[in-house]
């Protein structure tokens, strides 16, 4: 056959896309999903939330089935973080479900606290409340301490309006105007301490 520089690359080039197709189909034949096989987050929705852990404020994916939580990863179109958790955020399914040491099954986590609790004075015990009691104690604590040591002027008789009893520490992952509001309730109550987990 008179093989001549054109036909001769013409020949190769076909042959190299022939073989490319050939690759990427099987390729795609070993990455094809199985409609029926049982991937961990076939069927789910998925919504984006932030770590509840730290400061860092990583964002997560939360994959839902039926209304109920079955996978948190990171988030790889999240500014901060880009996908990684740290090891603790890594766990924050565990909040909700844990592993059965035994069966090896996905069971909610038994030591998962769903209600406000309280340990009286002097009890080892902690007793379950219901939202409305816990509320109503904060609140009849809050106003028993304010009144009872709320500093109106200080010892050269200046007017300082401030209450050294109780210090308020906020969660780290309120917004900018959350935190605003807070510190101005907390500072109409006198609060002097009043800082943030996102600081420190
Ligand atoms: S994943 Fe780790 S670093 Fe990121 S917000 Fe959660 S606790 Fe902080």
């Amino acid at each position: 056959m008179d093989l001549t520089r054109r036909s001769f690359f013409k020949a190769s080039a076909l042959a190299l896309a022939g073989s490319m197709a050939y690759e990427l189909s099987s390729a795609s034949e070993a990455f094809a999903m199985d409609a029926d096989d049982s991937w961990k987050l076939v069927n789910t929705e998925e919504y984006t939330n932030i770590c509840c852990y730290c400061s860092g404020g990583c964002g997560v994916i939360c994959s839902v089935r039926d209304g109920e939580l079955i996978n948190i990863e990171g988030d790889p179109d999240h500014v901060i973080n880009e996908g990684g958790l740290c090891p603790k955020g890594a766990t924050m399914f565990q909040l909700i479900k844990v592993v059965d040491d035994k069966t090896g099954e996905i069971i909610p986590n038994p030591n998962r606290v769903y209600n406000p609790m309280v340990r009286r004075p002097y009890s080892t015990e902690w007793e379950e409340i219901t939202w409305e009691e816990a509320i109503d104690e904060i609140c009849r604590h809050v106003k028993d301490t304010r009144d009872q040591y709320f500093i109106e002027k200080d010892e050269d008789g200046k007017t300082v309006n401030r209450l050294e009893a109780i210090g308020h520490l906020g969660g780290s992952q309120q917004n900018s105007e959350e935190e605003y509001l807070i510190l101005k309730f907390m500072r109409s109550l006198g609060l002097v301490a009043v800082d943030n987990q996102a600081r420190v």
